[in-house]
């Protein structure tokens, strides 16, 4: 039997496994080693990961995705109500205000509440990695966001559970990232010497979390974690969406806000739009086919607007890298190396952030999209 790591990531999700010789990513049945964090439900039979999120435009109410934050909350939550308006499928409160995500599934209506969503996304992370591994795994370490709360860890495990895992450990994401960089560093200093502090910024799609570590030969000492629960890649998606909602009511007259398949195709358009600047600072352009009222549209945007229009989320990410320091009691000087992971990190206004607050160089040593799963994978190792 194999013990595997899992992240569980707001848009996606990697498998890690320890073997002899190192750790491995898992890759699933379209040889991805990203499995999205999707559930979709239909007429004869339910999809998870790649098949569901192909679904999505065709079976918009049905295709569960984005309910991480919600897990161990109540439905009155500020924070449940504020990702219902984000989310184009049913959630209604259930009894004893819990949440319920309700679908069409074999025929009928049917309420699942977020657990049970999580649940069967992990039963497909199990089978992805009993195929590749050609063994039982049962036993996992499940990665969780630093500022998760108690309920909401153990509404985590009550979903492993239900997947008929059995959940060694939850490792928080920045944790875990610290685990797969210190394994891999044979330089760290002895243990009687002075320790190396490492910044570790992961900026995923829902959120940021930052970590100050010391690290000696062996030993990692977590010093401060510092996170923004509702900062990451999908604010930035979202500005963009609104932006061209925006240009395109004036040019086309057509209002895609009001229109939740509209909205999730321009939605997607703009995550693709944002990746291509990431690279590009030249105008891009943006073209969707048929968007509304038989509308073909268009538009185009460079990087300098997307960091006009996103500069607020920018000054926060900025907060966050400083409340770390602040909460290690360290300066930038005390800093020997700041390692970058999590998507949105290589959007150049974030790196360019990271750089002007710790004054030297990132590093991105660790694989940014798989290194919380390999660190996951490495504490069972
Ligand atoms: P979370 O950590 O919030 O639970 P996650 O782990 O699923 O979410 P990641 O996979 O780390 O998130 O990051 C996904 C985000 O990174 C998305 O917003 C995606 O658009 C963004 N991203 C990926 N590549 C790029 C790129 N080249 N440029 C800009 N953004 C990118
Ligand atoms: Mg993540």
């Amino acid at each position: 039997m194999a013990v595997v790591g899992f992240d569980f990531g707001y848009q996606s999700c990697f498998i890690a496994v320890a073997r002899q010789g190192g750790i491995e990513t898992i890759a699933n049945e379209y040889s991805d080693r990203t499995t999205p964090a999707y559930v979709s439900f239909m007429e004869k039979n339910r999809a998870m990961g790649v098949s569901a999120k192909n679904q999505q435009m065709a079976n918009m109410k049905n295709t569960i995705f984005g309910w991480k934050k919600m897990i161990g909350r109540n439905y009155t939550d500020p924070i449940t109500q504020q990702e219902k308006g984000l989310l184009p499928f049913e959630i209604v409160q259930t009894e004893n205000d819990g949440i319920g995500i309700k679908v069409q599934y074999l025929g009928e209506t049917q309420v699942f509440n977020p657990e049970q969503i999580t649940a069967m996304l992990f039963t497909k992370l199990k089978e992805t990695a009993e195929l590749n591994l050609k063994v039982k795994c049962k036993d996992v370490v499940i990665s969780v966001p630093t500022y998760f709360t108690d309920t909401q860890r153990r509404a985590l495990l009550d979903a492993a559970q239900l997947a008929g895992l059995n959940c060694l450990r939850l490792m928080n994401d920045t944790t875990a990232a610290a685990l797969a960089y210190g394994i891999y560093k044979q330089d760290l200093p002895d243990e009687k010497e002075k320790s190396r502090n490492v910044i570790f910024v992961d900026m995923g799609h829902s959120d940021t979390q930052v970590s100050a570590v010391a690290f000696n030969k062996g030993k990692l000492k977590m010093l401060a974690t510092a996170s923004d629960p509702s900062l990451g890649g999908r604010d930035l998606d979202r500005i963009l969406a609104l932006y061209f909602a925006e240009d395109f009511k004036k040019r086309y007259k057509i209002d895609a806000t009001q229109k939740p398949r509209a909205f999730a195709r321009l939605l997607n358009e703009c995550e693709k739009l944002k990746k291509l600047m990431s690279a590009n600072s030249t105008s891009i352009p943006i073209n969707i086919e048929c968007f509304m009222e038989d509308k073909d549209v268009s538009g185009r945007m460079e990087r300098s607007t997307l960091e006009e229009l996103a500069a607020g989320q920018f000054a926060r990410f900025e907060d966050v890298l400083r409340a770390v320091l602040d909460n290690a009691n360290l300066k930038p000087a005390d800093i020997d190396a700041v390692e970058v992971i999590g998507g949105s990190t290589r959007v150049p206004a974030v790196k360019e952030t990271v750089q002007k607050v710790f004054e030297k160089e990132y590093s991105t040593t660790l694989n940014a999209d798989e290194a919380v799963a390999r660190g996951c994978a490495l504490q069972c190792a």
